[in-house]
């Protein structure tokens, strides 16, 4: 995985760059952003399909995504293509369109907005050679020294972490590490062709925390093999193992990877929509009820997964994370009407102002299905200030 381009530049003086972290182990919101995820300038950057302001994602930090499909991976996991996922060609980046990129996406941040991470995405970034990771490290390590960004996170193979791997970075001001862990479970590791194991991911936790990154675990719902059960074994593993942050997303077949070829054949059948959200809903309940924090759910949403040649199959929703959250209001209100016996034509329920569409479901489905369920004739959905993240009150009016 050398990058020519990395290594064709010339010497830098990696030292007057490289910082003890300044921010390891705090604990961060750490959501991208929103449209600009890619290696691409605000401008030319596709726009998401759905973008909200949710009270859980405020102070989320600005992230400056740099993508780099593919680099240090040992071979492409069943499900994976991250060129299709990204629509980008190119697995590596100049310093030079490094530096360019930064200093483009700083200009789009507002003035207050904190903290600052540049982000390497989209490959396994320890699986890079030693050289190319401390040239991108030094390169996003002088905006620290500059203090216009905080620090500096990327995504790795729990496999790639060990003590000469973290000993390679630890004079950058890297704070966060993002593990691409997909289950726990051995087999749907060895089907997915993970080439690691539940051991790994178990050990480069322990190896981080005593570093004290702050650590996110990447997980996948619907992975062959894989099943209700082992995916809830999986929540309770990575819950034991205390992670700062998840990302659960749904394994969907994707065009170029292998496991599109086992969709064709008939090997593989991915879950449904319904399956695949009834499944996060229960991971995310988990998660939350361990202070876990759950900062995405679904593929980031994009011009390119939305066209359909991307997406062969599978449970992909471009807002697959408002369906959770539909879908515990449903819950909540489903079980608040049934413990009040609350009787009569008509309902009134009362949400946060900020959850009235979460309470009502995408295109009023959930309104639709308490109508069936209940046999009510109207459902009024109220907005309430005074009403917390998760709670609703249900009143059959007088
Ligand atoms: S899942 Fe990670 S390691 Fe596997 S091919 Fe994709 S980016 Fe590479």
């Amino acid at each position: 995985m050398v990058s020519k381009k990395f290594n064709s530049l010339e010497n830098r003086d990696l030292k007057s760059r490289c910082h003890q972290p300044k921010t390891n182990g705090q604990k961060q919101e750490t959501r991208n952003k929103g449209p600009n995820t890619r290696n691409q300038t605000p401008e030319t950057n596709n726009r998401p399909l759905r973008r909200s302001p949710q009270p859980e994602t405020r102070n989320r930090p600005f992230i400056i995504p740099i993508f780099l499909p593919h680099a240090g991976c040992p071979h492409q996991c069943i499900f994976c293509n991250q060129i299709s996922i990204t629509g980008i060609k190119k697995r590596t980046i100049s310093t030079e369109k490094l530096h360019s990129h930064i200093e483009e996406f700083l200009k789009y941040k507002a003035k207050q907005r904190k903290p600052v991470q540049i982000a390497f995405f989209g490959g396994n970034f320890l699986g890079m050679n030693a050289d190319d990771i401390a040239l991108l490290l030094a390169e996003a390590a002088g905006f620290v020294e500059q203090g216009v960004v905080d620090s500096i996170r990327f995504s790795t193979r729990p496999d790639t972490i060990d003590r000469k791997s973290l000993d390679l970075i630890k004079n950058f001001p890297v704070s966060t590490v993002e593990l691409g862990v997909q289950s726990m479970d051995n087999e749907v590791l060895a089907l997915a062709k993970r080439g690691h194991t539940r051991a790994d991911t178990q050990k480069a936790v322990y190896l981080l925390k005593d570093r004290n990154y702050e650590i996110g675990l990447q997980i996948m719902v619907g992975l062959p093999g894989d099943n209700q059960a082992k995916t809830f074994n999986t929540g309770h593993r990575i819950t034991n193992l205390a992670p700062d942050f998840v990302r659960i997303y749904p394994t969907v077949v994707l065009a170029g990877s292998p496991l599109a070829r086992w969709y064709q054949t008939g090997k593989y059948v991915p879950l449904s929509l319904q399956e695949c959200v009834h499944q996060v809903k229960h991971l995310y309940v988990l998660f939350k009820q361990n202070t876990i924090r759950v900062i995405r759910m679904g593929l980031q949403a994009s011009q390119d997964l939305a066209e359909g040649s991307t997406v062969l199959a599978g449970p992909y929703h471009p807002a697959f994370g408002h369906l959770v959250h539909c879908a515990l209001f449903l819950d909540r209100a489903v079980s608040a009407l049934k413990s009040k016996a609350v009787l009569g034509n008509h309902v009134i329920i009362r949400v946060h102002p900020n959850n009235i569409s979460k309470m009502r479901g995408l295109k009023n489905g959930n309104i639709s299905k308490l109508k069936q369920q209940f046999q009510f004739k109207s459902v009024n959905i109220i907005p309430d200030s005074a009403f917390g993240e998760n709670e609703l009150s249900v009143i059959a009016p007088a």
